[in-house]
């Protein structure tokens, strides 16, 4: 027997309507490319993004079709989020920091039909235009005088459209399992692939994200997405704002120490989230003009293991917690965050940050399991490590348009390619990607705990560490530093540091110093990069 309960799709659009109406005078802010700050409220982002939908409506976008876009975070960006989705067709957010190939690779393999874009991009955009095969026009993110005088035919802009059309309009109801949103992972290896998340994964995702348990966001927050709105939605916190009427604060293009200091400061930021690698340059300017976050209370840092010396940093110099999560694009993004069980609410001191090295336990909604190289489950003792498995309705179910499908090989679960034990808590300790794990003697070394004790290292700003050819052993781990600016440290002296806190197996057979690391677009360690860079590498243990 079915209910008597309303059957309402759950859209995007509800989305950024609850907030118009319920938190009509709750303030945006964008730092712009052209015009300095920027403010409004989520009752005139509504009403802008429904004078783009019938823009786009006007320029023949249709459902299901994909309008790309390039742009950093800025109220234009996420008028353009609810505005596209909205109307039934794809938002396919392009990071512009991948290769230009493959920009050229996913925007064709995505077929987009327009392309909004950032002035920024201009000459980006002008150079691959010809070769994109499907895009019918470029919309520049501007208004008719920052219009860039890079020549690309046919170019709009974007406030034209916008100010042609008035906000009379009706969302339109559609099947809750439509398209939404495109993101392409960061393809490490071979093209890049596409995630394709429904209006229903989505909001289901938000309503995950906003829990206590997840990223704990309310109306009382003010949030400041560092992390790209092109890496899977800016963690989905362009989504999870509107749905509690938070205050948003939009970083735009500079993300450097001083220029998030200045916001987080002047907007008394509560709440922000991104890659270690962006936080050690906030950490850098703070330490360098001795400044304080007087009123951020929480940071997410997730997409790359986060150090234990940034969090106590954060937490013991700062006074700002620190909320460590997993995920990854094929999830929407959040798999895991790291809140504690009622049993450790009270952990304070070393205890309390041991537990955050975790990243933390599946939100309600994520399944997990982890496999041996048979396929067999493994059991939860925190020690045994295998290949991380998830589902869930916010998990791909496989990628866009891609065939074969890789990942897929357990039926109903999609392998991650991250390594890690859960502990019987159901807490994940993740120790490395697959690819990653350095095999000495038929043993894993975990590449990423080795790199979390080098780094904790004061004069460590930056470690990796990869495993090169060892005739003996096949292989063993080689530490990679980047020495904090102006500090000196021997090789000795930092193998000495790692005396006591491993496995004697464990220890680096050689550091090598470089000036800096490898990163992918989205700002994790290019390991594919560093190893082909040590390709030649000797070890002096006999390599
Ligand atoms: P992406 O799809 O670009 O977001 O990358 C997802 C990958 O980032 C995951 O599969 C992990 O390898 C890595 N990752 C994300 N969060 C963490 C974390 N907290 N600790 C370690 N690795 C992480």
């Amino acid at each position: 027997m079915l209910a008597n309960m309303m059957d309402q799709p759950l859209l995007i659009s509800s989305l950024i309507t609850h907030a118009a109406r319920y938190h009509g005078q709750t303030e945006i802010v964008s730092r712009t490319l052209e015009e300095g700050i920027h403010r409004y409220t989520w009752g005139e982002a509504e009403q802008r993004a429904k004078r783009l939908a019938k823009a786009l409506l006007a320029l023949g976008v249709g459902p299901g079709q994909r309008v790309g876009t390039m742009a950093w975070n800025t109220y234009r960006h996420l008028e353009a989020y609810y505005a596209i989705a909205s109307i039934g067709a794809v938002t396919h957010t392009i990071n512009p920091r991948l290769f230009p190939e493959q920009i050229e690779y996913i925007v064709n393999h995505a077929e987009n039909q327009y392309i909004f874009c950032d002035t920024s991009f201009a000459d980006l955009i002008a150079a691959l235009l010809p070769k994109f095969k499907s895009v019918k026009g470029v919309v520049f993110m501007c208004d008719r005088a920052h219009m860039p005088s890079t020549a690309v035919p046919g170019a709009l802009c974007y406030e034209e459209l916008v100010a042609a059309q008035d906000p009379d309009f009706t969302w339109p109801t559609f099947d809750e399992r439509s398209a939404a949103a495109l993101c392409y992972t960061s393809g490490t290896t071979g093209n890049p692939k596409g995630a394709l998340y429904s209006h229903r994964s989505t909001v289901l995702h938000t309503f995950a994200a906003i829990a206590p348990d997840g990223l704990g966001i309310s109306a009382r927050e003010t949030v400041l997405p560092v992390v790209p709105m092109f890496h899977v939605n800016a963690w989905g916190l362009p989504y999870a704002c509107a749905m509690v009427g938070a205050k948003m604060v939009m970083p735009g293009r500079d993300l450097d120490g001083k220029s998030l200091h200045e916001l987080l400061d002047g907007e008394k930021v509560s709440l922000t989230a991104a890659v270690p690698a962006v936080w050690l340059g906030l950490l850098n300017h703070l330490r360098s003009i001795g400044a304080t976050l007087d009123h951020m209370q929480r940071v997410v840092i997730g997409g790359s293991a986060c150090p234990r010396a940034m969090m106590e940093t954060f937490q013991d110099q700062y006074g700002v917690e620190v909320v460590h999560a997993w995920g990854m694009t094929e999830m929407s993004p959040l798999g895991t965050v790291n809140t504690p069980k009622f049993q450790f609410k009270d952990l304070s001191g070393k205890a309390k940050v041991d537990l955050q090295q975790s990243a933390g336990r599946p939100l309600y909604g994520v399944d997990m399991m982890i496999v041996d190289e048979n396929d067999q489950e493994l059991p939860w003792d925190g020690e045994t490590v295998g290949e991380l498995m998830v589902r869930g309705p916010w998990v791909i179910d496989a990628y866009f348009n891609t065939d074969p499908q890789p990942a897929h090989r357990i039926p109903g679960w999609f392998g991650t390619g991250d390594v890690c034990a859960i502990d019987p808590d159901g807490y994940i300790w993740i120790t490395d990607r697959i690819k990653d794990v350095i095999k000495s003697g038929g043993e894993w070394i975990s590449s990423i705990d080795l790199e979390n004790i080098a780094v904790g290292h004061p004069k460590v700003a930056e470690a990796a560490v990869i495993g090169v050819y060892h005739p003996r052993w096949d292989e063993r781990p080689l530490l990679v530093v980047v020495k904090q600016p102006g500090e000196d440290i021997s090789k000795e002296e930092m193998l000495a540091w790692f005396e006591g806190k491993i496995a004697k197996w464990w220890m680096p057979d050689d550091v090598a110093f470089v000036d800096e690391l490898p990163h992918t677009a989205t700002g994790k360690l290019s390991k594919l990069q560093l190893r082909d860079r040590f390709k030649d590498y000797r070890l002096p243990s006999g390599g």
